[in-house]
């Protein structure tokens, strides 16, 4: 398979290909084209006149509900074919692949319900003026996805994106570029007007690059690591572009000490495990009440080594991380956790086989100072840290430069909640790691990045202000 270039209704292979490896086996899968400056130019212009034209926003906004809830039928229908080629390209399980396509088509129906009720208000001025406001599209809308869950991910701005009625400029990851190929497929069968959305590949460096500084581009919505954040967010500046910034993280749970301990396993278990720990919301750290650590330590490595650990297409536990220079990083990682005396009570280590394995890993005996507490590794890696009075608990869960997602487990509810508030983190899952869905708001603070994803908080970003204000004769 040849991950194309979609732009104004028109695919196309033209230009330099790289190789697409599938991370499970090492194999070659397919290839990637790269967008040369005239493409990425060629895609911009073409979103620029679909906003010009006003295809999205000249009809009744029940047309934007109609288009959504047939590109929702149509992601639908192309589940499986493209949940085979996620699997294979990203290396995670077969399920969690066909999970991604099936929220993404949830993204398009939870959209489309509000595509028909971004609604303004009147503003009383008194008897001499009329006022209201108006929701309107930023228009040119550029949207940059990362490698680890590139369908769900790509679906979560441009449903958002496309029902506020802006036009949209995909640029997809270098390693992970095939699946929303067929993604782009499904929206492209729909009646959705050439130009709405395109579809670009390429390095970041130069296609990301080129796209960003593009002079048409008047939002942009970036999902990936803060060091790219940031080289974003100095080349917006130029031109004061509005950005959406979904960063990174390295998100605790704090267990108090009358949690029930299957529940938080259970919870470790999707939340350091599921995708290989490559999750942004990753739960890398555990917090736990010094009466429950041992006990908990040794629950969640007995777990951890039940795991079973395969080709994603058998439908594993856990399968592969996305790549050879991936799985080094975090294994250096493991080795300078245990080199500055963290404890691995399982794992630490690459799994011997075909592919990129690493054996899920469970540290003892970090300290909030060492590196495998405040970086992220973005590996199956959980480090479990212990505390006496629960404000010394909190103080050690907010006390990264990141705040994305935070977890408290417990049973006392005044505990409980009054941790939840005062954990530092865009959202905050009790009792379950990963609980909410597309309806709820996601993003960060701090260096996890700004502005919110899902829940109807994300329309807030794909959507300008404008106010009328009239002076009425009488
Ligand atoms: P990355 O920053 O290396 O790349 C992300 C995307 O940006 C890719 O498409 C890449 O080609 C592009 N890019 C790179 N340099 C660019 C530039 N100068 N200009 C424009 N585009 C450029 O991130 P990654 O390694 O693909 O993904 C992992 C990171 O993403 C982790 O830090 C993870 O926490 C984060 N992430 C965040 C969320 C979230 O919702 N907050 C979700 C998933 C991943």
């Amino acid at each position: 398979m040849i991950a194309r270039h979609f732009i104004n209704g028109v695919w196309s292979d033209a230009g330099e290909k790289i190789a697409v490896e599938d991370p499970g086996s090492g194999e070659l899968i397919g290839e990637v084209v790269l967008a040369d400056p005239g493409q990425v130019d060629a895609a911009v212009i073409a979103a620029d006149a679909c906003v010009r034209r006003g295809d999205l926003t000249r009809p009744r906004p029940a047309y934007r509900l109609s288009l959504m809830l047939q590109i929702a039928a149509a992601i639908r229908a192309v589940t499986e074919e493209g949940a085979e080629v996620l699997c294979r390209e990203s290396g995670k399980p077969l399920r969690d692949a066909r999970g991604e396509f099936e929220e993404a088509a949830r993204y398009f129906e939870y959209y489309g319900g509000m595509a028909d009720k971004l609604e303004g208000r009147s503003i009383p001025l008194g008897e001499a003026y009329f006022d209201w406001t108006m929701r309107e599209p930023h228009g040119v809308s550029a949207h940059i996805v990362p490698w680890n869950f590139p369908v769900g991910i790509a679906a979560r701005s441009l449903a958002a994106g496309l029902a506020a009625g802006n036009c949209v400029i995909l640029k997809s990851p270098e390693l992970t570029p095939l699946a929303l190929c067929i993604l782009i497929e499904a929206l492209a069968s729909t009646d959705l007007p050439a130009g709405a959305i395109n579809l670009i590949s390429g390095r970041g460096a130069t296609t990301g690059a080129a796209l960003v500084r593009h002079p048409l581009v008047q939002h942009i919505v970036f999902t990936g690591s803060v060091p790219t954040g940031r080289a974003i967010l100095r080349a917006a500046a130029e031109r004061i572009v509005p950005c959406v910034m979904e960063l990174g993280g390295k998100s605790a749970a704090v267990v108090h000490a009358d949690a029930d301990i299957d529940t938080v396993v259970a919870s470790v278990e999707s939340g350091v495990f599921f995708n290989a720990g490559q999750v942004c919301s990753a739960m890398s750290r555990l917090i736990v009440h010094e009466s429950l650590h041992d006990r908990l330590a040794d629950a969640i490595a007995a777990r951890a080594q039940t795991l079973t650990i395969s080709h994603g297409l058998d439908d594993p536990d856990m399968s592969a991380l996305i790549s050879a220079p991936q799985l080094e990083r975090v294994e250096q990682h493991c080795a300078d956790a245990i080199a500055s005396g963290a404890r691995a009570l399982t794992g630490g280590h690459r799994i011997t086989r075909s592919g990129y394995f690493m054996q899920p890993t469970v540290f003892t005996d970090v300290t909030p100072g060492m590196r495998v507490a405040n970086d992220e590794i973005f590996g199956p890696a959980l480090s479990i840290m212990s505390f006496t009075d629960p404000d010394q608990a909190i103080a050690m869960a907010n006390g990264t430069a990141y705040g994305l997602v935070a977890g408290v487990f417990g049973q006392d509810l005044n505990r409980t909640l009054n941790t939840a508030r005062q954990l530092e983190a865009g959202q905050v899952f009790v009792n379950e790691w990963f609980a909410g869905g597309v309806e709820t708001p996601f993003g960060g603070t701090g260096q996890s990045g700004y502005g919110r994803e899902k829940g109807l908080e994300a329309l807030d970003n794909h959507l300008r202000t404008r106010n009328i204000a009239v002076r009425l004769n009488r």
